[in-house]
């Protein structure tokens, strides 16, 4: 399936295929737990990955190793996916991001990105 996403002002979108997405995923790392969001399960990997952002809205944040890189619109401030610690250069995204998707409805797993 091809799903599309963005974040709230619609500064940075993104496309990529996938298999349904059935369930999520939540870590409890030091981020994830403040941003509270049910990320995908998958990665999606560079080449698949397809990000379209207006000139200066991608911001990253990164902070201890600096591996995972966590992306954010700078303009409305919505976290639309991040570039994995287990993965690096691979992409999970924020499921609430995508058309189509309701988070309210999928079951998750949890990550424990805490005890990394
Ligand atoms: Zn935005």
């Amino acid at each position: 399936m091809k799903y599309t996403g963005s974040c709230h002002c619609g500064s940075v979108t993104f496309e990529f295929e996938e298999q349904e997405i059935k369930s999520g995923l939540r870590c409890n790392c030091s981020v994830c737990q403040k941003k509270g969001a049910l990320m995908s399960a998958f990665t999606v990997s560079p080449e698949a990955m397809n990000i379209n952002a207006a000139e200066g809205a991608l911001a990253t944040y990164s902070f201890g190793s600096g591996t995972a890189k966590h992306h954010f619109c700078s303009r409305c401030g919505i976290y639309p996916f991040h570039q994995t610690l287990r993965k690096p250069g691979h992409y999970r995204v924020n499921l609430g991001c995508l058309e189509g998707v309701d988070t309210t409805k999928l079951p998750f797993d949890v990550f424990d990105g805490a005890s990394l």
